[in-house]
């Protein structure tokens, strides 16, 4: 039987039968629940002052053997912090990422045409992946046709929310689940759901994510 994948999450649980990444940011320290992480400069932490000190942590950490992925990384048009301060983090991200030759895990708000602009221009490599995506089917797909990925998370268990018709369009092979920063949230409940939308049974879904995240982040 394959394991559930939680490719982001702030709240691991150390669950048997669950295989997740911690997602982590300067400062923090991991829980030791599990052995997989993704470290990143997260646009709503940054501060001038400090940049290069994170600069400096993401480098050591981004080589580290247990590091699948850099991220979360992005940009926000909701939050304070400088555009030209998310730019830069976000920027240096993306070399890490293609330096270390490890997937990017992005966190996007209202900022996905200056996402696409950029990537369009730096030509990665590397897997783009955006996480926690709840839009619509209309924003999914510009973005898979710009060869990104999807990660999907509770909000397919919101009644009406846009992320399940765009989950439901998403092929196969372009998406992942992920509980984030809900400790109430399980993901099996995610996959359960998912699995229903897709018109599958979970040990398919279950499959399918485990060659998903195989490919994507060697784990
Ligand atoms: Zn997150």
């Amino acid at each position: 039987m394959c394991n559930f994948f939680d490719i982001h999450t702030h709240f691991p649980t150390g669950n048997a039968g669950v295989t997740e990444l911690e997602n982590l940011r300067f400062g923090q320290v991991a829980s030791g629940q599990t052995k997989f992480c993704s470290v990143g400069l997260h646009p709503w932490y940054l501060k001038a002052d400090g940049f290069d000190a994170e600069k400096q942590w993401l480098d050591q950490q981004s080589v580290l053997p247990g590091v699948c992925a850099i991220g979360e990384a992005g940009l926000d048009k909701v939050c304070d912090t400088p555009w030209s301060l998310q730019e830069a983090a976000f920027r240096y991200c993306i070399d890490v990422s293609e330096t270390v030759q490890k997937p990017l895990v992005i966190h996007c708000v209202r900022a996905y045409n200056e996402v696409i602009q950029i990537k369009k221009h730096r030509k990665p490599k590397q897997s783009w992946i955006f996480h926690g995506f709840n839009k619509h089917p209309d924003t999914a797909q510009m973005l898979l046709k710009e060869g990104c990925f999807l990660s999907f998370g509770a909000a397919l268990l919101k009644p009406g929310n846009h992320s399940a018709e765009a989950l439901i369009q998403t092929p196969v092979d372009r998406f992942f689940l992920e509980t984030d920063d809900d400790p109430d949230v399980e993901i099996a409940a995610i996959y359960e759901q998912a699995a229903l939308l897709r018109g599958i049974s979970l040990e398919q879904l279950k499959r399918l994510m485990a060659e998903n995240v195989r490919k994507c982040f060697g784990v």
